[in-house]
């Protein structure tokens, strides 16, 4: 038996998504993975890791995050400085994936290690050691971001965006998203269908103020919940209609759609 397919984290697909990330491993292509909060993004990163058999590096970036937590920095141990590799470097010495979750929040300094890597080169300068490493064949990069909650200001550029194959990833059909509630968390196909129906109710509410609409993430959350014996009414406004905001009208207003599907 073929460990690696049977240890795979669970991931159900939209489409061609898993070919593509494939002909791009095999190719050297990096690849950029846009779409909303919640929706599978780091699932199919584990998953296509798994799946090709490779390490994954991932690194969730922030605003204070510069290069040097990408590449590395000296350390003092013990008296003596010594060189320490951030995920970015000991993902091309060894090869596999780095995976930059969220890469538009991190300082602009990073993209000068970001580009050399995500073009033709697959070279990353240490400034610091003087080294010049070029990435293996199995090494690849993937980063993923939010369009939507992105300002202008912070979206990526196109010197950097036309460095990668893009994969765009949305909330689910209702067929899908029912799959993946009851793959998750094995609940009843009755409770996963009501669960969908609500969630997508709540995505189409248009005369409330929502940051973000509600994610598959929460609509897990909301059947685990609810598996482990709460309230379903409870566990909605736990899981979905505190999750989404903290104003108390829309709150409101998002658990009387939860209270006419369960009430
Ligand atoms: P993102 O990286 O897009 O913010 P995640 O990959 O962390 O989102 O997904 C959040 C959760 O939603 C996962 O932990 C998983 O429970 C569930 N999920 C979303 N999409 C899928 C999918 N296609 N297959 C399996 N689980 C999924």
């Amino acid at each position: 038996m073929d460990m690696r397919t049977t240890n795979l984290p669970y991931y159900q697909a939209a489409g061609q998504e898993i070919a593509l990330f494939e002909h791009a491993w095999c190719k050297r292509l990096p690849v950029l993975i846009k779409g909303p909060t919640g929706v599978g993004k780091t699932r199919f990163v584990a998953y296509m890791a798994a799946r090709l058999g490779l390490p994954l590096f991932t690194v969730a970036c922030h605003d204070d995050l510069t290069a040097a937590d990408l590449v590395g920095r000296h350390l003092i141990q013990d008296g003596q400085t010594v060189w320490s590799d951030g995920p970015l470097t000991r993902a091309v010495r060894e090869g596999g994936i780095c995976y930059l979750d969220e890469v538009v929040e991190a300082r602009k300094d990073t993209t000068v290690v970001i580009h050399p890597l995500a073009d033709h080169r697959r070279t990353l300068p240490i400034d610091r050691t003087g080294e010049l490493l070029h990435a293996p064949d199995s090494f690849m990069l993937v980063v993923s971001y939010n369009p939507g909650y992105q300002n202008f200001l912070k979206g990526l550029k196109p010197s950097t965006r036309q460095r990668f194959v893009s994969l765009r990833f949305d909330f689910p059909d209702a067929e899908r998203e029912e799959a993946i509630l009851i793959g998750e968390t094995g609940c009843d196909p009755m409770l996963a269908r009501r669960l969908v129906a609500l969630g997508n109710s709540m995505r189409s509410l248009n005369n409330v103020d929502l940051e973000e609409a509600a994610s598959t993430r929460l609509l897990v959350y909301a059947a685990i919940l609810i598996g482990d014996g709460m309230d379903p009414i409870e566990a909605c406004r736990a899981a979905l209609a505190e999750s989404l905001t903290d104003d108390v009208e829309v709150s409101a207003a998002l658990l009387e759609l939860v209270t006419a599907t369960f009430g």
